[in-house]
């Protein structure tokens, strides 16, 4: 179901107001790193379109967004179900979008066979299908227009497998090198596709994902706010890949310093599940 959050009376005059010329969808707007991607976003002049399961938050999301003079709409939609991609779709194919955001994602931390299958594939259709089919809707509007942004959400995972999370590394690795693919493909025709690959965030993902943040380096989490603006400036910039801060662009050139062998015991060690 889709809602538009009117502005406020009492909005701030037009001077003081961004101007709102430009659309972009953001999934996983509830929370987290899709919640600031929707606020900076806003801040930066685009008309919101906040997409996500959890419709109590999008819509006190989206009428902070509107007092400050920003146009916000909310999809309320399971990504990891056709009928809640589908509605994306359809959004998207009115037209208007100058930027996609496919943000929406989970992990889950556990021993491959002890989770539920169901959970398994559940984090494949959301993390790699609902992408894919949401890029694919994206592209064919833009590049008629030779305009247009997509901001892939990978992870510093996408570069090495990472055992206790072998689905969700997969999942990420996909998303890296099928946004790099597109990068080449789509610049030709003016349209700008991003990866972006956070390290550890601050945000509900461990929590959903069960990972214990004591076993993990210490120090070595980054704020939303500085993972987005990262993202937000190298995708204008016309940056393939974006991994945002000095410790996650470490981690994700460990490969070519150590024996791959070597990377994926010391990525086992850190997310062990018994
Ligand atoms: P988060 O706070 O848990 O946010 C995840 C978002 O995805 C929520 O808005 C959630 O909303 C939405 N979502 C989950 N399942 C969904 C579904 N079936 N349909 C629609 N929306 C769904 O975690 P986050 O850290 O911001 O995660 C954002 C992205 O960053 C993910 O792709 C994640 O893999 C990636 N990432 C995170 C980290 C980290 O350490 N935080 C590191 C690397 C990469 P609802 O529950 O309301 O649906």
């Amino acid at each position: 179901m889709t809602t538009t959050v009117e502005k406020p009376t009492e909005a701030p005059s037009a001077e003081e107001k961004p101007k709102v010329t430009k659309t972009a969808i953001v999934t996983g707007a509830s929370s987290g790193i899709g919640e600031e991607f929707a606020r900076q976003l806003a801040g930066r002049g685009y008309a919101v379109v906040l997409v996500a399961r959890r419709r109590d938050r999008l819509d006190a999301i989206a009428k902070e967004i509107a007092e400050t003079g920003a146009t916000a709409e909310v999809i309320e939609a399971d990504l990891s179900k056709p009928e809640g991609v589908a509605a994306v779709v359809k959004r998207i194919g009115k037209g208007d979008v100058d930027m996609l955001v496919n943000n929406a994602g989970f992990g889950i931390n556990g021993v491959f066979g002890a989770v539920p299958l169901e959970r398994e594939l559940e984090e494949i259709d959301l993390n790699v299908r609902a992408l894919t089919e949401l890029s694919h809707a994206a592209i064919t509007q833009m590049k008629p227009k030779r305009a247009g942004t997509i901001i892939n959400v990978g992870s510093t995972g996408s570069y090495q497998p990472v055992p206790y999370m072998s689905t969700y590394a997969a999942t990420k690795a996909y998303v890296l090198f099928f946004s790099e693919g597109l990068h080449e493909e789509a610049k030709q025709y003016g349209v700008t596709v991003t990866c972006l690959c956070p390290g550890g965030t601050s945000t509900e993902f461990q929590q959903v994902a069960g990972v214990d943040r004591k076993k993990l380096p210490r120090g070595s989490f980054m704020e939303p706010a500085p993972v987005v603006k990262a993202a937000l400036n190298g995708a204008k910039a016309g940056r393939g890949i974006v991994v945002p801060g000095m410790m996650n662009k470490t981690t994700a050139n460990l490969n070519r310093f150590l024996p791959r062998s070597a990377v994926r015991k010391i990525a086992g060690r850190m997310f062990k599940h018994d």
